[in-house]
């Protein structure tokens, strides 16, 4: 071992520099566990453990077939994916909930909404109106809410409203309709413990039923309510990468998912009173330092808010990194991916960890839960606390900087709504680009970030080049995208890297071979893309030459967002199993059956040439179909 670090043997990364930053640092990261953990349970591996009852945990073996009280590995195997989607979906619908609460309080408060246009699609999607745009916001966050706590026995409304109308055709003849959001993360948490379903085929049926409650409320909703509050993406440059740092500044890393709840707080820091404070402490002001998805969605609404946000340093694996440099002051955190591994890092460098979402209350972060009408009284205290924490331990940690890390140039701020103002107004340029071939189809590569499947963004970021270089474009949402963003996939000098025809496109339109949407939030963005595609063409989702792959998917969230890609009738490609290999009908089910019941599909290979070989071949196939 080298003196200077604490463990040379770390984690691999598609991110070379930030790979050599990591080994050489004097502390323990993730990426320096990965190797003690690298003996994985081959039973949990396949999903034929099961630790439900007092019995167990009861394995599947050939020798024994059965758990003590009967349950066969196809039904551990769907339970226990039924159980992870449920909670994927718990997940995502607090999100939704809470974006929801924070549009009706501001509503109800008459305060500021950056995004009317969004406020106007909504209205129109959802048939309601009001006298003002506040009331018109109002009805808006009402209609979702209501939705969200109806009983599990109660269709939800607005799932037919913003659904595409031949899904939500196949969706109803499929009896998948998802009642009441919340209920029916109850009922998936009912059914899958001990000694109640033990139909596979019944649970799995249950997790499209979740995906796409998940897919529209929670992905979808949140993006779209989100836009009406924070302000709608616009297209523009940006820098990525631990170069984001100032030191200069009080540096507050941001890691969760529900950018609504700092919404008073941003405004804040950036009053000149606020500004003052900092100054008298010796620092030049106030930056937020993006991390993980909300890091993400600043990002994607970066043009709003230019003066205090800095940029996206990088995901969920790249936090300890982001923190070891020294120059953070403080970590806010408000949901995952916050990683417990934060905490050790933040004790070492003495860094204030505050969060404002109960549900991700680190073990030595101060709790100060978002509560609308405290939220002044608690930007005050915070930003005291983060004050303290610089004066107090900037004058004994030593900084240990990368500025040169990442790209300067990337291409960001891309929506449904921006890439097609931006093609034009609509989307035929793109129709006609994959007619002819120059595009031979789109790639949605979604979801986390892992330190598996070759190490950290390695499958996504290899699966990404060779996609490209097939003249495949890439769509990308989730901490997958600060992964290939920090490889330097998104600046438009990437476009090297694409076949000749997806380069010249890509050289003429001065964009990169890969779009970012943003944060994970934004596959439902995806998804309005793949809707309106179709709609264009005239034909059903499943028919387009696209693709999935949440090629290094991490969560269970990850697991409940899949679920909505099936549901959508999508091939959706994943680089390791999630936990089914030991069950013959969900294998069967995933990977061949779907494909009658919804067009989808799972495709599991970890080898990124393999897996583009087989997307590639999908996107044929469909092409074929076409005639195109
Ligand atoms: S609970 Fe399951 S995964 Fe964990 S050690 Fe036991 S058998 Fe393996
Ligand atoms: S529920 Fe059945 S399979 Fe699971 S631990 Fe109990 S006895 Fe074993």
């Amino acid at each position: 071992m080298n003196e200077s670090c604490y463990g040379c043997s770390t984690c691999a990364s598609a991110d070379k520099p930030l790979e050599g930053f990591i080994a050489k640092l004097p502390m323990e990261t993730s990426h320096h566990r990965v190797e003690s953990q690298e003996t994985k349970c081959g039973f949990g591996l396949q999903g034929v453990c099961c630790r439900l009852c007092a019995n167990g945990p009861c394995r599947i073996t050939p020798e024994s077939p059965r758990g003590i009280c009967g349950a066969t590995a196809d039904v551990m195997v769907t339970r226990n994916l039924l159980r992870a989607v449920a909670a994927g979906s718990g997940c995502y619908i607090h999100v939704v909930e809470n974006t929801a609460l924070n549009l009706k309080n501001t509503a109800l408060e008459k305060g500021k909404l950056k995004g009317l246009g969004a406020l106007e699609r909504l209205c129109k999607t959802f048939g309601v109106s009001g006298k003002d745009d506040h009331e018109k916001a109002l009805n808006v966050a009402n209609a979702v809410l209501e939705d969200l706590y109806k009983p599990e026995y109660v269709k939800m409304d607005l799932v037919e409203k913003m659904a595409y109308p031949p899904r939500f055709k196949v969706w109803k003849e499929l009896g998948i309709l998802p009642g009441g959001a919340k209920s029916e993360v109850f009922k998936g948490v009912v059914k899958c413990s001990t000694n109640l379903n033990s139909d596979p085929v019944n649970m799995l049926i249950d997790c499209l039923r979740l995906g796409i409650s998940t897919g529209i409320y929670g992905l979808t909703l949140t993006n779209l309510l989100n836009d009406v509050l924070l302000g709608e993406p616009e297209i523009r440059m940006a820098p990525v990468g631990l170069r984001v740092i100032d030191p200069d500044y009080i540096n507050i890393m941001i890691t969760g998912h529900q950018h609504t709840m700092f919404v008073h707080l941003q405004e804040r820091l950036i009053a000149p009173d606020v500004v003052a404070k900092a100054k008298a402490v010796g620092a030049k002001g106030f930056k937020l330092v993006g991390c993980t998805c909300v890091g993400q969605d600043l990002q994607l609404r970066g043009a709003h808010y230019t003066e205090i946000f800095n940029g996206h340093a990088g995901n969920n694996y790249t936090s300890e990194a982001i923190l070891a440099t020294g120059a953070i002051d403080a970590v806010l955190s408000e949901f995952n991916c916050t990683l417990p591994g934060i905490e050790t890092v933040c004790d070492t460098l003495s860094i204030k960890q505050i969060c404002i979402d109960d549900v991700a209350k680190k073990a030595n972060a101060e709790l100060k839960q978002f509560v609308f009408a405290e939220r002044g009284k608690h930007s005050e205290e915070i930003i005291d606390a983060i004050i303290a924490s610089y004066k107090e331990r900037r004058p004994k940690v030593k900084l240990n900087l990368l500025p040169e890390h990442g790209y300067e140039n990337n291409l960001t701020g891309v929506s449904e709504v921006s890439l097609k103002k931006f093609l034009g107004g609509n989307w035929k340029p793109l129709v006609d680009l994959i007619v002819s071939g120059d595009i031979k189809g789109v790639a949605g590569v979604v979801g986390c970030s892992s330190l598996v499947a070759g190490g950290h963004d390695v499958l996504t970021v290899a699966l990404v080049k060779e996609l490209i270089a097939r003249d495949i474009i890439v769509l990308t949402a989730g901490c997958s995208s600060g992964g290939i963003e920090n490889c330097g996939l998104m600046v438009p000098e990437a476009a090297e890297l694409a076949g000749p025809k997806l380069k010249a496109v890509c050289k003429k339109l001065g964009i990169p071979p890969v779009l970012n949407f943003g944060p994970c939030l934004a596959i439902g963005r995806l998804e309005i893309v793949a809707t309106e595609l179709a709609e264009t063409i005239g034909i059903d989702i499943p028919q387009l030459p696209l693709v999935l792959s949440a090629a290094q998917w991490l969560e269970e969230q990850a697991l409940a967002d899949g679920c909505f890609g099936l549901a959508l009738g999508l091939p959706l490609h994943l680089g390791l199993p999630p936990f089914i290999t030991g069950s013959k009908v969900a294998t069967q089910v995933l990977t061949e059956d779907m494909k009658s019941l919804t067009g989808g599909q799972v495709i599991i290979n970890a080898d990124a040439k393999e897996s583009a070989d087989l997307l590639e071949k999908i996107i044929q196939e469909k092409r074929r179909a076409l005639k195109i």
